[in-house]
């Protein structure tokens, strides 16, 4: 399984951390040992002091393909839940000062929670998904993929110009403004629509 991830996918997230709202998708991936499931605790990690959330819709790809043309691109994924793209801020502004590679920042052990799936209709996929992450019971980001600036079929069809898809694949489609630090002790809470997907706790 494979899991990607889209940077830069809200124009108002990109200008919250000062990057240039890109022209192409900025994709970057995390193994599959980063997947939390079943709203088990998440252990703060000792190797950051800037741990951020970033709530964003994950897909599940349902078919394998490959340079899978944007009209078609809907019909591969089926499912989709709330997840949590956790981000050492603090090393990967290093890394990008550097100009080095993001993983150790994006990919380790743990950094994709994913909330429960819900499958979702193709008459749905023609309508905007709301979205929210609660820390400690306050919502501190909503989501509407109306604002997307690559919509998810956008995403499908770029990434599998240069990946192959697979039956399973996982899709981080980007957070909304509102990212911000957790600590120890502090509870998350997703929603897609008004409906509670993920709800775990930092230790
Ligand atoms: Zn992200």
């Amino acid at each position: 399984m494979k899991i990607f991830c889209v940077g830069r996918n809200y124009a108002e997230h990109a200008k919250e951390l000062k990057n240039e709202v890109p022209s192409a998708p900025v994709i970057f991936m995390k193994p599959h040992t980063a997947v939390l499931t079943d709203n088990q605790d998440f252990y703060y990690p000792n190797f950051t002091k800037d741990l951020h959330y970033e709530c964003e819709i994950v897909l599940r790809i349902c078919k394998n393909g490959r340079s899978v043309s944007e009209k078609f691109a809907r019909s591969y994924y089926n499912a989709m839940t709330v997840g949590i793209d956790f981000t050492a801020r603090d090393l990967q502004q290093h890394q990008k000062e550097k100009g080095l590679p993001w993983e150790i920042a994006k990919a380790f052990d743990n950094s994709a929670v994913i909330g429960q799936w819900k499958n979702i209709s193709d008459e749905e996929k023609n309508h905007p998904f709301l979205f929210s992450l609660k820390k400690n019971n306050e919502v501190v980001q909503e989501g509407n993929t109306e604002n997307l600036l690559f919509s998810f079929e956008k995403v499908i069809a770029y990434v599998s110009q240069f990946f192959t898809l697979n039956m399973g694949d996982l899709i981080f489609t980007g957070t909304p403004q509102g990212v911000g630090p957790v600590a120890i002790g502090d509870r998350l809470s997703a929603s897609l629509f008004d409906e509670e997907l993920l709800n775990f706790a930092i230790k």
